[in-house]
């Protein structure tokens, strides 16, 4: 299951109950837990309410009251062609780690990465600075390993989807560390 849906279980499971960021943090089990609650509200259409929309809550209080998702939030998604025109753009490969649809999946070597579609500014961002969330230019490409969040930063830089090179080098195999190594020395030792 993933990090979004343990959240999302959480809440409806606990209506118009108080749940803390520690208690959904623990479930979600990523640092990105926050990016998944933005995601629940303003994807998945779930009214999620925190201290700035409750006066009774504190910061890192959230609350739901209603478990059917509002249909507005879910009428616009990435469409199929868009989907495709970005993979394409992005050479079919993760912007963050580099990897295709070929490569085994780090934690989980059973199987092989999938490549989704990410927003580089999250929705709500994205509309605090005017930016269209679903333009072509907030959208990247992500393997499943690195839109889960576990080592990948949103890097906040419209248009230019980083690639986190130290991030890179940490999960790449022991001969191309050697090698980044190597050429480092040469150039600082
Ligand atoms: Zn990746």
């Amino acid at each position: 299951m993933s990090a979004r849906k343990r959240i999302e279980e959480l809440f409806l499971n606990n209506i118009s109950r108080v749940i803390t960021k520690e208690q959904i943090s623990e479930v979600a089990q990523i640092n990105e837990w926050a990016r998944r609650v933005r995601e629940l509200r303003d994807e998945f259409g779930y009214e999620i309410k925190s201290h700035k929309d409750e006066q009774s809550l504190k910061p890192g209080e959230y609350i739901l009251h209603n478990p059917v998702p509002s249909p507005k939030a879910k009428e616009r998604k990435i469409s199929k062609d868009q989907y495709f025109r970005i993979l394409h753009r992005d050479g079919h490969k993760c912007l963050s780690c580099g990897r295709t649809p070929v490569d085994k999946h780090p934690t989980d070597e059973s199987r092989t990465i999938k490549l989704v579609v990410d927003h580089v500014y999250p929705i709500s961002d994205a509309e605090k600075y005017a930016i269209d969330p679903y333009s072509d230019e907030n959208l990247q490409t992500l393997c499943d390993f690195c839109n889960e969040g576990k080592w990948n930063k949103y890097s906040g830089k419209l248009g230019k989807a980083k690639i986190n090179l130290t991030a890179m080098v940490r999960h790449a195999p022991r001969k191309d560390q050697l090698e980044v190594f190597e050429m480092l020395k040469k150039v600082f030792g």
